[in-house]
């Protein structure tokens, strides 16, 4: 669980309007709680994990000079469910920010799960090793190096297509726009679907107010297409919507009210 301020999340929201909203959400503008919620999918043999959350250490890890505290739960939680990280077949990351990609290696730089193949978008893995990003914060850059580039001698997989399968049941659906190569997920089979959308958007209140950008997407023109994408996708095929960033667990529907969007949190 982190804690975000309504002047990162809506930088270009109208004051009035803003106000309506986080008192609907019933959110305070200077602590949007968010929690980071990773997917462990069972399909036959395969054990398909969906991001990988911040990280966990016991100790703070000393980055310039400042302590930071990671304390995220996903192994815990996989041995509440009996799974040991080493069974898991598969890692699909959606995009390369600490809060999806801190739990690939351990804090003394272990492969977390070393029988799986990683999934990413090519795109997303040569944004991150190129110059374009250079002037992007320290600290993500220590989270690339220390958790995305030491892939490169393991089993990984670049996805280059829009709507490219990622073996049975997945699709990768190309989301650019909070990165460079962000990837949505289709999960499920044609009668029972649902749509894991990343960070897309990261609060319900940006599926009902499209026009209102957040500090942490990359091109907000790419987004805002990304969301209306995604959300005539969930719509149209009649799929359920998980989101990596809303209220545990994450899973509602877009509803359409005339030429509006509307979330509703599945009961
Ligand atoms: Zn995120």
């Amino acid at each position: 669980m982190f804690k975000y301020q309504a002047k990162d999340f809506f930088i270009n929201a109208d004051k009035k309007e803003l106000d309506e909203s986080l008192l609907k959400y019933n959110v305070p503008p200077d602590n949007i709680p968010s929690p980071f919620i990773a997917m462990l999918l069972q399909d036959g043999d395969r054990k398909i994990l969906i991001d990988a959350g911040i990280g966990y250490s016991e100790e703070p890890i000393v980055f310039r000079g400042k302590e930071y505290f990671w304390k995220g739960q996903l192994n815990y939680l996989l041995g509440k469910e009996n799974v040991n990280p080493s069974e898991i077949t598969d890692v699909v990351i959606t995009h390369f920010h600490p809060d999806h990609i801190g739990g690939v290696f351990s804090s003394d730089n272990q492969l977390v799960f070393p029988n799986a193949t990683f999934h990413m978008h090519q795109n997303e893995w040569d944004y991150w090793h190129s110059s374009k990003s250079d002037y992007q914060p320290p600290l993500f850059k220590f989270f690339i190096e220390k958790n995305i580039t030491p892939l490169k001698n393991k089993s990984i997989n670049l996805i280059k297509d829009d709507y490219q399968g990622l073996g049975k049941d997945i699709t990768s659906v190309n989301a650019e726009g909070h990165t460079d190569g962000q990837i949505a997920l289709i999960i499920g089979n044609k009668n029972d679907q649902l749509l894991y959308i990343s960070d897309a958007f990261l609060h319900p209140i940006h599926i009902e107010k499209m026009n209102w950008q957040t500090n942490y997407d990359l091109d907000h023109e790419k987004a805002k297409n990304t969301r209306l994408k995604l959300l005539d996708l969930a719509y149209k095929e009649g799929m359920k919507i998980n989101a990596f960033h809303f209220d545990f667990p994450g899973i509602g529907t877009a509803q359409k009210e005339n030429l509006n969007w509307k979330w509703v949190y599945e009961e």
